[in-house]
């Protein structure tokens, strides 16, 4: 059996820069008396995410906020995958938005490619990685599957909440009680393994 890194108690660097992660990612933490540090409030760039997965993105991410922290960080790499595009925007999630990170205009560019399309399908993908400045890591995924609605619903949430539909409810993400979607999100099912290998 695999034998994870335990996280000591201690602060944590949130290696994002995005405001809906880091409050999804505080809240899943708060359980666990670990001080949680935004990467933005310490100064830590954001680096380039040149993986072609997840994996790869959460870990770039990860270990350059634990390098240049000297702390332990986590990081999330996550996105929107749509069966009917094969799996785009994917990885690219955060690039459709444009620089402009209008996620609006990359809704609707979106349900305009799969319009007439009987498949509506999706999934969101959460690759957690949690890094120590040794560069050890460990890895956790979770998806959360669903369908995309015809139109955006509801203001709460960000990114593509407003469009997906997760199975067992007929309400989008963005309609959802904010501490409902924590609870079943693909970062809490990535959260939930993780908690459970390093976690004490
Ligand atoms: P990145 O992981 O920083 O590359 O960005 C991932 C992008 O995927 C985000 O900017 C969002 O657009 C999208 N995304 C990831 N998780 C969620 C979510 O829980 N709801 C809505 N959109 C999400």
């Amino acid at each position: 059996m695999k034998r994870y890194r335990k996280l000591n108690k201690g602060p944590i660097v949130i290696a994002s820069h995005n405001p809906g992660k880091i409050t999804e990612i505080s809240v899943l933490l708060k359980n666990y008396s670990t001080k949680v540090i935004p990467a933005n409030t310490i100064d830590i760039i954001e680096p380039e995410e040149t993986g072609l997965t997840f994996s790869e993105n959460a870990a770039i991410k990860a270990l350059t906020a634990a390098e240049a922290s000297g702390l332990p960080a986590l990081a999330d790499d996550s996105g929107l995958s749509v069966s009917a595009l094969n799996g785009k925007p994917g990885v690219r999630s955060a690039r459709w938005a444009g620089p402009e990170r209008d996620f609006t205009v990359a809704m609707k560019k979106l349900l305009k490619l799969i319009e007439g399309k009987g498949d509506r399908a999706a999934h969101f993908t959460c690759a957690l990685c949690l890094a120590w400045p040794d560069r050890h890591q460990e890895i956790f995924l979770g998806n959360v599957f669903g369908t995309l609605t015809s139109k955006l619903i509801g203001d709460k949430g960000f990114g593509y909440d407003a469009i997906f539909q997760p199975e067992g409810f007929n309400i989008t993400f963005a309609e959802m009680d904010p501490a409902k979607k924590h609870s079943i999100s693909h970062r809490a099912v990535a959260f939930e393994k993780l908690a459970s290998a390093c976690l004490r």
